[in-house]
Parts: C-alpha cells; sequence; structure tokens
C-alpha cells in the first residue's frame, strides 16, 4: 500500500505527544497509536471495499490483516493521528471534541483514488476526555453493516472495510440506569476519501483563529474538491449541494442517523458516525432511533432536512470572517433548500412511479396514521394494477386500517403506468437494515457466531433484488421487536 498522508503532512499538528487529556490550540491533529488489544480476530471484511484498496483476499483472510486492523501493527507509511474539531451538539456549541476513539492510520493513494484509514476503537486519544477509546461489538457490527447497506442502497457515506474482535471487554452501561457490564471489544476499519466534518472548521472559528480556518478551507478544496481549486464560494455551495442529495437519500430510503450533530456532518456531504441510528419500520415521521433524544425529538425522521439546514448554517458562521461579505453563504443555504425541494419531489415522483409526486404528502400522512411499513408498502406500489389494496397488504402492521388507503390507492391505481416497475424497484428497496436484523445478527456474534453479520452483509449487497429465498429479511419487524432495546430504540452507549 502507498501511503501519502496529506492531512498530517500539509496541515498543522500537535507538538505535544502522548495521552493527556488535553484542549489543543492551533493545530488539526495530535499524533497517537493504537493501543495493542488481547487477540484481534476478523469477524467480517467487505470484499468491495477490500478490492477498492487493492488487498487481496488472502491477505484479508490472514492473521497479518487482523493484528494490524485490530491496532496492533502498523504497515509501512501508516502515521497514526486523531483529529481535533468541535461541533454543535442538540443545539449547543459543545467545544472542542475529537477524534475520542478514532484514530486514523493514513492515506492511500491507489487506482480507485485516495482513501483514509480509520480505526474506530483503537484506544484513548487526547481527545477522549472520560472515555476510553474503545467500542463494544454491537455498536461496531452496526456500524459495519449500516456502512455498506447504504453504499449498496446508492446513499453517500464513508465505507467499511473490516470488523475485528479484539479478545477484550469493554464496560458499558447501556441504558443509563447504573447496571454496567462487561461486553466484548471490536474495531472497525472506516475508509473514506476524508473524514472532514464541519466541527473541524468550527473549532478554529469559535478560537478566533481565522488563518487556520483558512488553512483548512483550502486544503479541504485542494485535496478533495481539485476542480474548485481557489472558488471558496462554489465549494460552499458545493458543500450545501451534496448534503442535500445525502439527505434526499434518507429520506427515500427511510434513514433515521439519529445524532446529526455538526460533528458527525461529513464536509463530503457523506453519512458519517453510524451510532443510534435506524431504519424507519412502520412510517412515523416523528421516530427517532436515540433514546437521548426521545423527549425534544430534534432529530425525527421528518427534521433532517431542517436539521441539516441549520448545520449548514453553523458552518456558514465560521467561514464567515473568509468572506468579504456574507452573500455568498446566504446563497450558499438557499441553494441547499432550494436543491432539497428539488430532489424531494424528483424523489416522490419516483417512489410513486408517477410523473410528478402530488400525491406523496398525502399517502405519508395516511401511511402514518395507519401503521404501514415504509419499505414494504413502496416496493408493492408497483405491483398496483387497479384498486385492490392485495399487493401491498404486507405492509400493513394492523390490517384493520387497511380500509383507511382505499380511496388514495384508488387515486393512484388511475394514473399509475404499466410497465413502470423495473423503475420503481430501482428506488424502492426490498431490502434494508432493519434494526431487529442489526440486533439479531449482534446477538449471534455476541455468542461467538459470526456467520449471522456475513449473511446479512450478503443480503444488503443487492438491496434492489428479488433475492428469491432471502424473503424472510424483508419482513416486517416482528411483534417481539417492537420495543426490544436495540430494534426500537438504542442509547448513545456503544
Ligand atoms: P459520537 O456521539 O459517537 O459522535 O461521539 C461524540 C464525541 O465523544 C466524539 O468526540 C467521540 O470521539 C467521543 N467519544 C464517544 N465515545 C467515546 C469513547 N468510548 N471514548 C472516548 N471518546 C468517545
Ligand atoms: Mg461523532
Amino acid at each position: 500500500m502507498r501511503f501519502d498522508n496529506a492531512f498530517i503532512r500539509d496541515l498543522p499538528g500537535d507538538p505535544e505527544t502522548g495521552l493527556r487529556q488535553r484542549q489543543v490550540q492551533s493545530a488539526c491533529y495530535s499524533r497517537v497509536s493504537p493501543t495493542p488489544v488481547a487477540a484481534p480476530r476478523l469477524v467480517a471484511a467487505s470484499a468491495e471495499v477490500a478490492a477498492l484498496l487493492g488487498l487481496d483476499p488472502a491477505y484479508v483472510a490472514s492473521p497479518e490483516f487482523a493484528c494490524v486492523f485490530g491496532g496492533n501493527d502498523l504497515i509501512a507509511g501508516m502515521e497514526p493521528f486523531a483529529v481535533n474539531y468541535g461541533g454543535h451538539q442538540f443545539g449547543n456549541w459543545a467545544g472542542q471534541l475529537g477524534d475520542g476513539r478514532a484514530i486514523s492510520l493514513g492515506e492511500v493513494l491507489v487506482p480507485s483514488g485516495r482513501w483514509e484509514l480509520q480505526l474506530k476503537g483503537a484506544g484513548p486519544t487526547p481527545y477522549s476526555r472520560r472515555g476510553d477509546g474503545r467500542a463494544v461489538l454491537r455498536s461496531s457490527v452496526r456500524e459495519f453493516l449500516c456502512s455498506e447497506a447504504m453504499f449498496h442502497l446508492g446513499v453517500p457515506t464513508t465505507r467499511a472495510l473490516s470488523l475485528v474482535a479484539t479478545g477484550d471487554q469493554v464496560v458499558r452501561d447501556m441504558f443509563y440506569d447504573g447496571n454496567a457490564q462487561a461486553e466484548p471489544g471490536a474495531i472497525v476499519c472506516r475508509v473514506a476519501p476524508s473524514f472532514i466534518r464541519f466541527g473541524n472548521f468550527e473549532l478554529p472559528a469559535s478560537r478566533g483563529d481565522i488563518a487556520l480556518v483558512a488553512q483548512l478551507v483550502d486544503f479541504t478544496i485542494h485535496r478533495d474538491f481539485p476542480e474548485l481549486e481557489g472558488d471558496r464560494t462554489a465549494w460552499f455551495h458545493e458543500v450545501c449541494r451534496r448534503t442535500a442529495v445525502m439527505i434526499d437519500h434518507w429520506m427515500r430510503v427511510g434513514f433515521v442517523h439519529g445524532v446529526m450533530n455538526t460533528d458527525n456532518m461529513s464536509i463530503l456531504g457523506l453519512t458519517l458516525d453510524y451510532g443510534p441510528y435506524g431504519w424507519v419500520d412502520n412510517y412515523d415521521p416523528d421516530w427517532t432511533p436515540n433514546t437521548t433524544d426521545a423527549q425534544g425529538r430534534r432529530y425525527r425522521f421528518a427534521a433532517q432536512p431542517q436539521v441539516a439546514h441549520w448545520n449548514l448554517h453553523r458552518l456558514a458562521n465560521a467561514l464567515v470572517p473568509l468572506f468579504d461579505t456574507t452573500d455568498p453563504l446566504t446563497e450558499g443555504l438557499e441553494l441547499f433548500v432550494r436543491e432539497y425541494q428539488r430532489l424531494e419531489q424528483l424523489t416522490a415522483a419516483a417512489k410513486l412511479g408517477l410523473e410528478d409526486g402530488t400525491l406523496f404528502d398525502e399517502l405519508t400522512g395516511l401511511l402514518a396514521q395507519a401503521e404501514v411499513d415504509m419499505t414494504i408498502f413502496f416496493r408493492g406500489l408497483a405491483n398496483v394494477d387497479g384498486p385492490s389494496l392485495e399487493p401491498v397488504r404486507e405492509a400493513f402492521y394492523r390490517p384493520e386500517t387497511m380500509p383507511l388507503l382505499e380511496p388514495w390507492l384508488a387515486r393512484y391505481a388511475a394514473l399509475a403506468k404499466p410497465g413502470r416497475k423495473a423503475a420503481m424497484d430501482a428506488v424502492n428497496p426490498k431490502y434494508v437494515l432493519r434494526n431487529y436484523l442489526a440486533q439479531e445478527a449482534i446477538d449471534r456474534a455476541e455468542q461467538g457466531d459470526d456467520l449471522g453479520v456475513q449473511e446479512l452483509l450478503e443480503v444488503m449487497r443487492r438491496p434492489y433484488d428479488e433475492q428469491p429465498g432471502n424473503e424472510r429479511y424483508a419482513a416486517r419487524r416482528p411483534d417481539w421487536a417492537r420495543h426490544k432495546a436495540g430494534c426500537s430504540a438504542l442509547s448513545c452507549s456503544s
């Protein structure tokens, strides 16, 4: 592997080394090595990401691979570091946060491009505050599987190369009720062209370090947006546009991020930081998977477009000193709104398989009222060829609510044209990473059975295909999962 570690080469670093917890001024990162683990063992790997990186499958299966991607060894060219950033959490400025448990190994240059490799859960850094720098298996399975599932759904996202069990125990209080327990630890290797977040710009801006904001902006444009070299306005507009694209995809597939803090917003418009995320089962605009957010529901499903706009506004505020007037920034925020509205209309029409999305808003109101599974309903809609609800029957959690949809369906059937199925099936997935499916794979993995993770990954590689024999992965959330931890709601404990 050929490394070209631009981030640490071209940006200022922390002169101090070691793990002392500290405020790091005037620097974008601190050098820090992964802390070795007891017995690294590969649980699962993404063949597609390995191929992107030019890694031989035999190497990926070898003990050497588990050693490197479990944090016990470095390959020549790797120069590990943790990144310094801040962020707005749940609407409030939180100050310096930084990579408390992520350690980047370096940037590889391969024919498919530049990829930063980052271990999540590889031990403490100067940004760990009171945390241990580790991650439990359950949250690592979720991040690993969802990164790849999202990619195959066509949603912009960071990727995941590997999931390695560490052989160490990690203590977590999952329900925040004073019952801490030891759980198996794990490390995911995340892969993306860049892990720069809105919060990377906000932190130096909050400290009045305008020179560093400018340097980071120009570095980001040069490395990650080379076609926009020298044009900070065009760059900010592009960030707004990409964020709109990402959110539109989330709404299309029923993904709820759960923690849209500005430190979790990628400057590349990639879905980043899979924590207490979730998938909408029954269509519910107010649903949030995050128990920490259960009261305010700031990050509920339907709020994601507005939250993205709010987050872009925080980024814009950090960039104000770089511009003569605020006009370019205001224009970017307006561009986000326009672009999102345009995409929302296109997506509504595409999901319905109609010329336009006029019927969509009325439908989502009914879906929420009647408790209908989002994924099954839209998939089934392609088979509707008359006023009968039969093709979408499976989507109803309570069959007695079916009549609520009848008038709408009659209008839909009158407009829907034959021959629309292939196009609809390409935007309405059959398989999504339902919360209960991930939990089943986790339960098996915690018993030492890795196959559940591997099988689920395999199904999620082809979410738009029918996949005869795999229908059970497309089933409605079973009743037992309705209120079960991990299936209906998740804490941030990870
Ligand atoms: P998150 O909610 O996962 O995006 O994390 C928010 C902040 O907390 C980031 O700065 C993380 O690095 C940090 N953090 C979360 N969990 C841990 C942990 N176990 N050890 C150290 N830092 C952590
Ligand atoms: Mg985060």
